[in-house]
C-alpha cells in the first residue's frame, strides 16, 4: 500500500478490491488512468497503462526516491520493481528478471527502457570506465535492436516485432559487467531507411520509397528520419562496430531493396530476369557477381536419386517465391548477425569468480502478449504459444515464490485453486499429437500437402481435444469456415486461426543455392553471416527444422532461463487505439485485463494472504489506531504491539504472524485501519 497517495486516487494495489470482479477492476484502473497514476499493484506485479505523454516520473528525483527502498513505501512503480529485483539479486545473490507482457504499443519497450535506465542510474558510484562503457553498450544497443528489429505500424508508430530478452550480468559489488541479448524475430519485412544523399547513391538507392516493392507500401511511415538514421550510424559505432561492419549493413539493406525490384518473365520454357542493372547492382553490393546470382534467381541445383547434381529452371512463380525467400533471409541473418555482434562486444570477458566473485543477473524480457485480431494467422499462433508457456510460468513460480514465502516466516501453506494451462500448452506443442508437430508432419510430406489438408488432419487427430475445434467439429458455427479455421480455446480466451499461409510460412524454405551465393561473396563480413551456404546440395540432407520448431525451441530455451530466476512482472495496456493521453477505452481495455490473466493474478494473490507487511513498518502505520501502542507501545516487541492492534479491532481470526511479517488474508481490514488512520491524523 503506498503511503503517499490518498485513497482519492483509488486503491494502489488490486489486491484490495473489495471484491474481484471485472467492473471493480475496471473502474479503480480507469479512475487512476484519469488521475494519471499510470502504475498500479497487483503483489508485486506491476500493472501499467500507457499514458500516450511525457509523465514528469522518470527523472533523477524520483529515482532517488525509490533507491534502495521497499516496494510498498512509495506510489506504485517500475522503478520499485526494477529496485526490488536489483535489491533481491544483490542481497541473496540471485538470478532475477523483469517480465514486461502486453499488446503491441501498450508501452513493454518504454518499460524497458526505463527500467534499463533506472538500472543504469543506481549502479557504480564510482562511474569506472568500464562499467560505464558496459551500460553504454546496453543502452545503445536498444537504439540498434529498434532501428532493425522495429517498424511503425498503425498500432504503434516504433513496433518491435521480435521478442527481446536481454541479461545484464553484475558482479559481487552489483556494477554491471556485461551482458548478452536474444531476439526472437518473427516478421521479417521491415526496413530501416534515411541515409544520406550521398551515401544513397553508394548504394545504388535513390531517395524516395515509392520506388521500391518492398518499401512501397508502408511508404509513408515505414521511412524513419534522418536524425533517427543518424543516431542508429552512431550507436554502432559507439557500441564498436567497424566502418566496414556498418557498410555492410547498408549495403545488405540496399541489395533487399534493389532484389525486390527485380521482375520475371517468360520466355518460350524459360524464364528470364527483368531489371539486369539491378543485378549488377547487388552483385556490387554483395560482392558476388551477376552471373551467380542471376542463375541463382533463376535456378536451384537439385540432388538426383542417382547422386547426380543438375541445375532445374524455376517456374515464374518459383522464381518469385525464390527471390522473396532471399530477401527476408537477408533481412534475417542481418539482424541476426548484429545481435550476436553486440553479444560478443557486451559479453562477460575473463571474469574470473576467485578474483570478482558470484557473478548475478538481471533478465529484461520484452515480449508481445496474447494477440487476438479478425484474421489470426501464423504469427498471431506463434505468439500465443508464447503467451502460454509464459503463462505456465508464471503460475507455477507466483504460486512456487507464495509458497516459499509462507515457509521462510513459517506459516501454514493452503492449497490455492488456479486455472492450470498446462492441457493448452500440450495441444499446441506435444511431440506428435500437438499442433506444432502436424504442421511439421505437413511440411516434412512429399507432394502437396495444402493447408487445408494439414486442417483435415488437426481436425481427425484434435477432434477429442477439449481446447480444440474447427467448423468441421462445430457444424453449426457459422463464424469458422470448413476450409480455413481451427479455434483454440486458450487461456485467456478463444482465438479463430486462419491456416492459409500456415505452411509456407512454417517451411521457410530458401534455396541452397541463395546460400551458397552469399558464403561465396568476397565480402567477409556478408560471408559471416552465411556459415552454412559451405555445404554443397549433396550435403544439405538433413531437413532443416521448421519455423514453428525453431520457434518452439527457442522459447522453451527462454522458459527455462526465466524458470531459475525470481521473477518480476509490468503488465502493460494500451487505453486506446488513437493514442491518446485522455481516452480509456472501457471495452479494449477490459479485453486486455481478460486476455493478461489479471483477475486471476489477484485471486491467486487474495487466495492466501492478500496483504503482508514487516511489524515495524505495519506498527509505523497503524499505531495512531491503538490506545496501547500510541504514542508508542511499551511490549516486548514490534510483534506483540502490532497483536495488540489487531485484537483491538478485533480482526484476529484473519491475519497469520509470521516470523518477521504480519499476514492479513483480508483486505478489509486495511480498509478500516486506513480509514481509521485517516480520520486521526
Ligand atoms: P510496445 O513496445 O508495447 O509495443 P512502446 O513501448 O513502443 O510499446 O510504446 C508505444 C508508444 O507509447 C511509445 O512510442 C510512446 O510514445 C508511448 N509510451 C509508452 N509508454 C510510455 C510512458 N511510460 N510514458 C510516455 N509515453 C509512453
Ligand atoms: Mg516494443
Amino acid at each position: 500500500m503506498a503511503e503517499l497517495e490518498g485513497l482519492e486516487f483509488g486503491k494502489s494495489d488490486f489486491v484490495l478490491l473489495d471484491e474481484v470482479t471485472m467492473e471493480q477492476f475496471m473502474e479503480n484502473l480507469k479512475l487512476r488512468f484519469g488521475k494519471g497514476r499510470i502504475y498500479t499493484y497487483i503483489g508485486e506485479v506491476v500493472v501499467s497503462v500507457n499514458p500516450y505523454r511525457q509523465m514528469d516520473i522518470y527523472g533523477k528525483d524520483s529515482i532517488e526516491a525509490y533507491r534502495g527502498r521497499e516496494l510498498h513505501e512509495n506510489p506504485p512503480h517500475l522503478y520499485a520493481v526494477s529496485d526490488a529485483a536489483y535489491k533481491d539479486m544483490k542481497r541473496r545473490a540471485k538470478d532475477t528478471c523483469i517480465v514486461i507482457s502486453g499488446e503491441s504499443g501498450a508501452g513493454k519497450t518504454e518499460a524497458s527502457k526505463y527500467i534499463m535506465q533506472y538500472i543504469a542510474a543506481i549502479t557504480d558510484p564510482s562511474q569506472r570506465t568500464e562499467v560505464e562503457s558496459v551500460k553504454n553498450v546496453l543502452l545503445k544497443s536498444n537504439c540498434v535492436l529498434e532501428a532493425f528489429g522495429n517498424a511503425k505500424t498503425n498500432r504503434n508508430d516504433n513496433s518491435s516485432r521480435f521478442g527481446k530478452y536481454m541479461d545484464i550480468n553484475f558482479n559481487f559489488n552489483g556494477d554491471p559487467t556485461g551482458g548478452h541479448i536474444n531476439n526472437y524475430l518473427l516478421e521479417k519485412v521491415r526496413l530501416l531507411y534515411g541515409g544520406s544523399n550521398v551515401m544513397l547513391e553508394s548504394l545504388h538507392l535513390q531517395n524516395n520509397p515509392a520506388l521500391y516493392v518492398y518499401t512501397r507500401e508502408g511508404a509513408a511511415t515505414s521511412y524513419k528520419d534522418r536524425s533517427n538514421h543518424k543516431a542508429v550510424m552512431s550507436a554502432l559505432e559507439v557500441i564498436g562496430f567497424s566502418t566496414e561492419e556498418i557498410n555492410s549493413v547498408y549495403q545488405v539493406l540496399a541489395s533487399i531493396l534493389l532484389l525486390g525490384n527485380i521482375e520475371f518473365e517468360r520466355n518460350g520454357e524459360s524464364v528470364q530476369i527483368i531489371g539486369l542493372e539491378a543485378v549488377t547492382h547487388i552483385a556490387e553490393l554483395t560482392a558476388t557477381d551477376p552471373e551467380s546470382i542471376c542463375k541463382s534467381l533463376l535456378y536451384r541445383t537439385v540432388a538426383t536419386g542417382g547422386g547426380d547434381v543438375i541445375k532445374k529452371g524455376h517456374t515464374k512463380e518459383d522464381a518469385w517465391f525464390g527471390r522473396d525467400a532471399f530477401a527476408k533471409a537477408l533481412y534475417e541473418r542481418l539482424f541476426g548477425w548484429i545481435v550476436s555482434r553486440i553479444n560478443s562486444i557486451i559479453e562477460v570477458k575473463d571474469y574470473n569468480p576467485l578474483l570478482h566473485g558470484k557473478n548475478t543477473v538481471i533478465g529484461v524480457l520484452d515480449i508481445y502478449g496474447f494477440e487476438i485480431f479478425d484474421n489470426n494467422s501464423f504469427e498471431q499462433f506463434c505468439i500465443n504459444y508464447c503467451n502460454e508457456k509464459l503463462q505456465q510460468l508464471f503460475i507455477e513460480l507466483i504460486l512456487l515464490q507464495e509458497q516459499r514465502e509462507y515457509q521462510r516466516e513459517g506459516i501454514t501453506w493452503q492449497h490455492i485453486d488456479y486455472f492450470n494451462n498446462n492441457i493448452i500448452v500440450d495441444l499446441m506443442e506435444q511431440p506428435h499429437k500437438g499442433i506444432i508437430s502436424i504442421l511439421d508432419e505437413a511440411c516434412l510430406t512429399v507432394g502437396r500437402v495444402t493447408d487445408t489438408v494439414c486442417l483435415e488432419s488437426m481436425n481427425t487427430k484434435l477432434s477429442q481435444h477439449p481446447h480444440y475445434t474447427s467448423r468441421k467439429l462445430n457444424p453449426t458455427d457459422k463464424s469458422m469456415d470448413f476450409q480455413k479455421h481451427f479455434r483454440v480455446r486458450h487461456y485467456a480466451g478463444d482465438v479463430t486461426y486462419s491456416v492459409e499461409g500456415f505452411l509456407d510460412k512454417n517451411k521457410d524454405l530458401l534455396f541452397q543455392d541463395f546460400k551458397r551465393l552469399m558464403y561465396n561473396s568476397a565480402n567477409p563480413v556478408l560471408k559471416d553471416m552465411w556459415p552454412d551456404g559451405k555445404l554443397s546440395i549433396t550435403e544439405v540432407t538433413k531437413r532443416p527444422l521448421t519455423a514453428a520448431s525453431l520457434f518452439k525451441n527457442s522459447i522453451v530455451a527462454l522458459v527455462d532461463k526465466l524458470g531459475c530466476k525470481e521473477p518480476y512482472y509490468v503488465r502493460c495496456i494500451k487505453p486506446n487505439e488513437m493514442k491518446s493521453s485522455v481516452l480509456f477505452d472501457d471495452a479494449r481495455c477490459q479485453h486486455q485485463v481478460a486476455y493478461l490473466g489479471l483477475l486471476e493474478n489477484v485471486m491467486v494473490r487474495r487466495a492466501g494472504f492478500a496483504y503482508r507487511q514487516p511489524y515495524a513498518r505495519f506498527l509505523q502505520r497503524y499505531k495512531m489506531t491503538c490506545e496501547y501502542t500510541w504514542p508508542n507501545h511499551l511490549m516486548a516487541s514490534d510483534r506483540d504491539a502490532v497483536e495488540a492492534i489487531v485484537n483491538q479491532h478485533g480482526f484476529q481470526d484473519d491475519v497469520a504472524y509470521g516470523l518477521t511479517k504480519l499476514f492479513v488474508r483480508a483486505p478489509q481490514c486495511l480498509f478500516t485501519l486506513e480509514q481509521e488512520r485517516a480520520d486521526l491524523i
